[in-house]
């Protein structure tokens, strides 16, 4: 469960992000977390894998509680959490099938958990006959699925996308919330960050609408006004927020 209790975060600089946040999610669920740029949705996803420190308030993730976490627990907070960033941070230098399993060795795994899961988890993507190639040799969306690959194969409970369509066509985007959807099938809560309104149009799933530092909307998808968010002009043009 990841829980927000009137949460606000000021960076060293003075710049404030987040600004009295209460939000429940609970395991299992699927949630699309909004918002125009600036808006403070990177900060709550570093908030959550506790790059930043929450300034004010309470948050627990995974039965962590990350006002008062010692630095020591954050790697076993990490590994309940996959991550998947928007520029995919893989290795160039390894293959799909070592930037998978060494996600794996870094925590400790042992060789022959290694050799099963990586295989599993290639499959669940669809890469299983890319194994052997490197980065530099497959597309935009192939490496997405290696990320994805790489933030599941320890297992984690919660599942982060960073604006997973962003720099794929429309079909590759249907391909990767299929994949999203199969991993909230596996029990796994999914959290998608984007500012794409025609995912949030088409899936029909929670929608948590943050606008400078503050939750203004949290419906399901049913609901959301999306007309609302676009003629929006508080904070400037949404970014890229063109319905396709
Ligand atoms: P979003 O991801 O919705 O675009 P962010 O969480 O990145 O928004 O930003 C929220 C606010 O925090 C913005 O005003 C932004 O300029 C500021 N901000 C983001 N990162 C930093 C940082 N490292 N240092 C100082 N201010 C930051």
């Amino acid at each position: 469960m990841i829980k927000f209790e009137n949460v606000s975060m000021i960076y060293s600089n003075g710049t404030p992000a987040l600004n009295d946040v209460s939000l429940q999610i609970n395991d299992g669920e699927f949630v699309f977390i909004v918002g125009h740029s600036g808006a403070g949705k990177t900060t709550l996803t570093r908030l959550l894998i506790c790059e930043e420190r929450v300034s004010a308030g309470r948050l627990e993730v995974n039965g962590f509680h990350l006002e008062k976490i010692r630095s020591w627990r954050i790697p076993k907070l990490r590994r309940t959490m996959g991550v998947v960033f928007q520029d995919f941070k893989l290795f160039d230098k390894m293959t799909v099938y070592e930037n998978v399993a060494f996600a794996m060795r870094v925590v400790g795994a042992k060789p022959k958990l290694i050799k099963k899961r990586v295989p599993f988890f290639l499959d669940i993507v669809g890469l299983s006959h890319k194994s052997d190639s490197f980065p530099t040799e497959l597309s935009g969306g192939e490496k997405q699925r290696v990320a994805f690959a790489r933030a599941l194969v320890n297992n984690p409970d919660t599942v982060i996308a960073d604006e997973p369509t962003g720099n794929v066509d429309i079909q590759m985007s249907e391909g990767i919330m299929e994949l999203l959807m199969k991993i909230n099938k596996l029990g796994k809560t999914v959290i998608v960050v984007t500012h794409d309104m025609s995912l949030i149009q088409a899936y029909k799933k929670r929608v948590v609408q943050i606008e400078n530092g503050k939750i203004v909307a949290d419906t399901n998808g049913a609901d959301f006004d999306i007309k609302s968010m676009m003629t929006s002009t508080e904070n400037g043009a949404f970014d890229g927020g063109e319905i396709r």
